[in-house]
């Protein structure tokens, strides 16, 4: 079908192409720049946090914040099992170890009596403990007011992963201001986009000084190439800053959009025997995907069998993702699981969701649903 509705494509329009053709204009064609200092002050005034620095992905945000809180071989570093790939690659990436922690199920993030139990067991073996990535799934910030505290008691900085959550809040603060770090992702299916980029946040200034220095090949300040360190080439291209300070503007819209598509989501499958929205009653979410969670005896079908429904009328559906402790890559990684990851996994379907919608569309997926429920 040529008018296929995808999950969440990129949303950019006029505004976007003016500031990247102004950018491209003024000669900064490199990864820094005005566009870049700009960004990252926007961006850190919007959340509220000290400092800022943008990256060229948000998977570069994790590793250089994860190397800045002392992760490396020997330790090991508490990641959610229901995420991306990328939280745990970065842990990978510094020599130290995952180890997957299940989530709550009703929201899909990270279980704080689990992570209390995995701290205490990992303690007890004498493993050091390098940090916590608590992921805000899917736009829903983690439960902080639970998993802080835990951290705290243990002496483990948390690192929060709001790769999704630009735009969420929890108890009044900001998503990816809730760890010593956070990090966001500007990758092209985000809620905002560079087409691929991210941020390292942090109160801390020497944490982001710390990570400025090394995502720029760690050169020292000298007019000769002197390094002391092995640094990374990560900066974000001043253009693509251009482009994430566009999109920032449009944040607010952005996030009205999505969350008008969740609610007629809400309405479309409420009173529906077995069906539940994940993560329903998080009215801080920035909406980023919404998802339907099916309980096949209680439904009568199975989310599989949406999804071949929608898929036959063009539209797009996703499972939840896949958890990290059945990926073949971490096998043989510790883990502390209750199956609800795996259960999300199985019964969890994600629906389009993007700001970029047309209304005509939205139509289009609601009729759809409509039938297959009245089917
Ligand atoms: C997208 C995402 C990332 C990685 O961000 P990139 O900018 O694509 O590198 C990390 N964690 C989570 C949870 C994500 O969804």
């Amino acid at each position: 079908m040529s008018d296929r509705i995808l999950l969440s494509p990129p949303d950019v329009g006029p505004l976007e192409e003016a500031y990247l053709l102004g950018a491209l204009r003024s000669g900064w064609v490199a990864p820094l720049g005005p566009e870049v200092d700009a960004f990252e002050r926007e961006l850190a005034d919007r959340l509220g946090v000290g400092g800022a620095l943008a990256l060229a992905s948000g998977t570069a945000a994790l590793h250089l914040a994860l190397v800045a809180l002392g992760a490396g071989p020997g330790q090991v570093v508490i990641v959610p099992t229901l995420t991306f790939v990328a939280t745990a690659n970065a842990v990978v990436y510094t020599g130290a170890e995952p180890v997957f922690v299940d989530c709550d199920e009703t929201t899909g993030n990270l279980d704080p009596e689990l992570l209390d139990r995995a701290l205490t067991r990992l303690r007890g073996a004498g493993r050091r403990i390098a940090a916590v990535v608590p992921v805000d799934m899917f736009g829903s910030c983690a439960d902080y007011g639970r998993l802080l505290p835990i951290c705290a008691a243990a002496g483990v900085p948390v690192l929060e992963d709001a790769a999704e959550a630009l735009g969420a809040q929890r108890d009044g603060r900001p998503a990816g201001a809730f760890g010593r770090a956070g990090v966001l992702s500007f990758n092209g299916n985000k809620i905002i986009t560079t087409s691929g980029g991210g941020m390292l946040l942090s109160d801390d200034p020497e944490l982001i000084a710390r990570c400025r220095y090394l995502s720029t090949q760690a050169r020292q300040p000298v007019a000769h190439y002197e390094h002391h360190d092995v640094g990374y080439n990560y900066r974000l291209s001043n253009l693509l800053a251009a482009l994430g300070r566009a999109q920032l503007r449009r944040l607010d819209q952005m996030i009205a959009r999505r969350r008008a598509l969740r609610e007629r989501y809400a309405k479309a499958f409420g009173g529906v025997p077995g069906v539940r929205l994940l993560a329903d009653d998080d009215h801080g979410s920035n909406c980023w995907l919404t998802t339907v969670v099916v309980s096949p005896v209680e439904a009568g079908w199975r989310a599989a069998d949406l999804a071949a429904h929608l898929a036959a009328e063009g539209i797009e559906t996703r499972p939840v993702w896949k958890p990290m402790h059945l990926q073949p890559v971490f096998a043989t990684a510790t883990s502390v699981l209750s199956g609800a990851a795996e259960r999300l996994f199985a019964d969890g379907l994600t629906l389009p969701s993007g700001s970029a919608l047309s209304d005509r569309q939205a139509d289009r997926v609601f009729d759809a649903v409509h039938r297959f429920l009245d089917g």
